[in-house]
C-alpha cells in the first residue's frame, strides 16, 4: 500500500497541492514546438528546467527530443537573461541552423521579468537571425495554469507565424490540441477521406513516433512547414478542438486575419465524432463518405455488442480538460457514470461544463479544476469505482484500490502503443472500447464463481 497514508476523510485545503495533477508550462510549450517542421524548442530559463522538459517528453514518447537552453547560472538570474538569449540565438542558428527557434520561459525567467519580445527583436537588429529563419515566443511561468496552458501558448504563437496574402489558399486550419502523434495522423487520414485540405498545427506525427531507422535526424520528417503556418492566414477558416488547448490560437487568427474560428470538443468518442465530421462536412460541401459511416457503424454496433457490461459502472477520471471533457460524454452515451473526475489545470468553465454532461445520470458528480491526485484517491476511497481512466500516476491508486484501470492522456510512462494507436475518431473509440472492456472483463473473469465463469462473453 503506497499510498496507505491518504485519508479517508476528506479536509478543506486552499493553499496545498499533494500529487500534482497536472505538470509544468514549457513541457506543453515544448511539445507543440516539436510539431513544427525544423523546430528547435528553447528553454529560457536553466539547465535543470530544460533537463526536466525533455526527459518528462522522452519519457512519454520513448523518442529523444532536442532542445537548447539560455543555461541560466548566478549571473542570469541576477541581472537577468538577456545576454544568455542573445549568445544562444546565435550558437543555435550557427551550429544546428534549425528553421525556427520557439523560445519558452520558464518559472526563472519570467520572475526576473525577461521580456522576451524585446530580446527578439534585439537578435534580429544584431543581425543574429539569418534570412528565412525564425524566432517565435511564449510566456509560459508554471506557477500559473499548467503544461496545457503552455502548449496553448505556444500553439497561439505559431498562429502568430501567418503572414496573409489576401489570396484564399482553399484550405481549413485544423488544430487538434494536445493529442497523440497517432491522433494527429488519423485527423489527416479523416480529412483526407472528407475531401477537405488542411493545414493541421501543431503535428507531431512523423516526429515523435518515428522508425528506428539507424539514423538520428535531428530534425525528423514530420511537423507542419513554416510555409503551411504562414499559409493559415489565408485559410477559409479554422476548427479548433479544445477550448483549452486550441481555442487562443483559433481566435487570434480570426482577430488578426479574419479567418473565422469554430470551437469543438476533441473527437474522442461517438458523440464528438459526430460533430467534428459534420463541421468537416459542412466545410467541404460533401456528403459522408460510405467509410467514415462504416467505420461509425463499428463503433456503434462494438458499444451495443458489449452494453451490458458497460451499463451503470462506475468510472473515475483525471487528465486535461479538453480530453476529460470528450470522454465524459463518452463515458456517459455508453450508460457509465463517471462519478470522479479531476483535472489539475485551471478553469472553473470545465466544472460547469462537466455537470451539464453529467446532470442526467442520476448520482452525485465529484469535479474539480485545479485539483489533485490525492483528493482524487480520497473520493475514490468513500465512493469506489469500477474503473480508472487516467495517466501513470494512476497506478499507485489502482495498486492500492484493487481497481481496474486504463491507461490514457499525458504522460504515460510504463506502456507503449499510445504514440501508434489513435484514440481519436471512430476508429479511436473503437481502440478505447477495447482497453475499457479489455479491463473490465479481466476483472470479471478473475473474481467470477466457478459456476459463474463462462467461455462466450
Ligand atoms: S522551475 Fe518552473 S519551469 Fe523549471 S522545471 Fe520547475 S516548474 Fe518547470
Amino acid at each position: 500500500m503506497l499510498l496507505r497514508h491518504t485519508p479517508k476523510e476528506i479536509t478543506e485545503r486552499t493553499a496545498l497541492t499533494i500529487n500534482p495533477a497536472k505538470t509544468c508550462q514549457p513541457i506543453g510549450a515544448m511539445y507543440a514546438a516539436l510539431g513544427i517542421h525544423g523546430c528547435l524548442p528553447h528553454s529560457h530559463g536553466s539547465q535543470g528546467c530544460c533537463a526536466y522538459h525533455r526527459s518528462a517528453l522522452t519519457r512519454h514518447y520513448k523518442e529523444p527530443v532536442s532542445a537548447s537552453t539560455s543555461s541560466f547560472t548566478e549571473g542570469a538570474s541576477v541581472f537577468g537573461g538577456q545576454a544568455n538569449m542573445l549568445q544562444a540565438i546565435n550558437n543555435i542558428f550557427t551550429v544546428y541552423n534549425p528553421e525556427v527557434i520557439a523560445i519558452h520561459t520558464t518559472c526563472l525567467s519570467e520572475t526576473i521579468g525577461d521580456d522576451l519580445p524585446q530580446i527578439k527583436k534585439k537578435a534580429v537588429a544584431e543581425g543574429k537571425v539569418p534570412e528565412g529563419r525564425y524566432l517565435i515566443s511564449a510566456s509560459t511561468p508554471s506557477y500559473a495554469g499548467s503544461h496545457v496552458t503552455g502548449f496553448s501558448n505556444m500553439v497561439k504563437a505559431m498562429a502568430g507565424m501567418a503572414e496573409p496574402t489576401g489570396k484564399k489558399n482553399g484550405k481549413v486550419n485544423i488544430i487538434p490540441g494536445w493529442v497523440e502523434p497517432a491522433d494527429m495522423e488519423e485527423i489527416k487520414r479523416i480529412t483526407a477521406m472528407i475531401g477537405v485540405k488542411t493545414i493541421l498545427f501543431p503535428d507531431t506525427s512523423g516526429v515523435l513516433n518515428g522508425p528506428l531507422s539507424g539514423e538520428y535526424k535531428m530534425f525528423p520528417e514530420g511537423g507542419t512547414t513554416v510555409a503551411e503556418l504562414q499559409s493559415s492566414g489565408d485559410s477559409k477558416g479554422t476548427l479548433a478542438l479544445g477550448e483549452w488547448c486550441s481555442a487562443d490560437a483559433a481566435r487570434e487568427l480570426d482577430k488578426q486575419h479574419k479567418v473565422p474560428c469554430s470551437v469543438l470538443d476533441m473527437p474522442f468518442g461517438l458523440k464528438a465524432t459526430d460533430r467534428f465530421i459534420d463541421a468537416l462536412r459542412t466545410i467541404a460541401g460533401v456528403s459522408i463518405p460510405e467509410e467514415i459511416a462504416h467505420e461509425r457503424g463499428q463503433l456503434v454496433d462494438m458499444i451495443s455488442d458489449m452494453h451490458q457490461y458497460l451499463y451503470g459502472k462506475k468510472v473515475a477520471l483525471v487528465g486535461d480538460p479538453d480530453q476529460l471533457i470528450a470522454m465524459t460524454e463518452f463515458l456517459v452515451s455508453m450508460d457509465m457514470k463517471p462519478i470522479h473526475i479531476v483535472t489539475g489545470t485551471p478553469g472553473k468553465k470545465f466544472e460547469k461544463r462537466i455537470k451539464e454532461i453529467t446532470k442526467d445520470m442520476g448520482c452525485e458528480v465529484n469535479v474539480k479544476a485545479q485539483g489533485d491526485m490525492f483528493l482524487f484517491h480520497q473520493w475514490i476511497k468513500n465512493e469506489p469505482v469500477d474503473l480508472i481512466i487516467g495517466n501513470t500516476y494512476c497506478k499507485y491508486i489502482a495498486r492500492d484500490e484493487d481497481i481496474p484501470y486504463v491507461r490514457w492522456g499525458f504522460p504515460i510512462l510504463d506502456r507503449q502503443g499510445h504514440q501508434y494507436f489513435p484514440t481519436v475518431g471512430y476508429k479511436g473509440g473503437i481502440r478505447l472500447l477495447e482497453k475499457i472492456l479489455g479491463v473490465l472483463l479481466d476483472r470479471k473473469d478473475r473474481d467470477d464463481t466457478e459456476s459463474k465463469f463462462e467461455l462466450v462473453l
